[in-house]
């Protein structure tokens, strides 16, 4: 589904990526750690080019997202993605927050688009939330729009940057569960988190980032039982 060559990014003269190779596939669940700064969020911008990458390859399926003459707007609406701090249309219904994209990029009509729309709010579990505003919602709630939001573009890939940092922790698990039933409908996902219970039990693999470099790329029983670098061993013990 994704592979990734060589990639490269530099903001001016500071290179944040230096050179990471991995490829995703198809219905896999890749948690992405490593301590602040490594480049975790930069690395999962340049998968829908929110970032362009300076240098290396992206593919997504067939297409060479890197290549100048990508639509990058075709590349987002396939490649979902939810923040850590939500980004809901304020002025928006929780309804209209989900079907804006799918009725202006889409050109789905209102019945079809809401009527997805509220299909999508009753797998998150927010079915009476529908015409309520983000404001009267909590952060887990919000956290769950936006899950849908990203949803209803039918992305085939869903990217996640630390969606439960902002939570409380009495949300953070309503937030993980819709993110688990989704990674068991088969969808693929690249996930930025610090939740190292999570991304034991539910990623199929665990990239660790540091200083740029992709330094272990190892299932979840082999990376927090058997890390083979210092500087895993390291974030590990701080990190459990
Ligand atoms: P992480 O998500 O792992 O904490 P980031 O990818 O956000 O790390 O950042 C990696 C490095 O890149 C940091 O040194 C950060 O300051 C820098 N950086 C990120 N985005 C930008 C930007 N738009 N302009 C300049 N520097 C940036
Ligand atoms: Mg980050």
């Amino acid at each position: 589904m994704i592979k990734v060559q060589n990639l490269h990014k530099s903001f001016g003269k500071l290179e944040v990526l230096k050179g990471i190779s991995t490829t995703i596939e198809n219905g896999e669940v890749v948690a992405i750690v490593g301590p602040s700064g490594s480049g975790k969020s930069t690395f999962l911008r340049c998968l829908n080019l929110l970032e362009q990458p300076t240098g290396g390859q992206i593919l997504i399926g067939s297409d060479d997202i890197t290549n100048k003459k990508t639509d990058i707007m075709k590349v987002r609406e396939n490649v979902g993605m939810v923040f850590q701090h939500f980004h809901l249309f304020p002025h928006m219904t929780v309804l209209q927050n989900i079907t804006y994209a799918p009725i202006k990029v889409k050109g789905a009509g209102k019945a079809e688009a809401d009527m997805q729309g509220l299909e999508l709010l009753k797998k998150v579990g927010l079915s009476e939330k529908a015409n309520e505003y983000p404001n009267r919602l909590s952060g887990g709630q919000k956290q769950r729009v936006a899950i849908a939001r990203a949803l209803a573009m039918n992305p085939e890939v869903m990217l996640f940057d630390e969606p439960t940092s902002a939570l409380d922790p009495e949300m953070v698990k309503e937030v993980l569960e819709v993110m688990k039933s989704l990674a068991h409908t088969g969808m693929t996902m690249a996930i930025v988190t610090h939740e190292m219970g999570f991304a034991r039990e539910v990623a199929d693999r665990v990239l660790f980032l540091d200083g740029g470099v992709l330094v272990e790329d190892a299932p979840p029983a082999e990376f927090f039982s058997n890390p083979k670098s210092s500087r895993a061993k390291e974030f590990l013990e701080k990190m459990l």
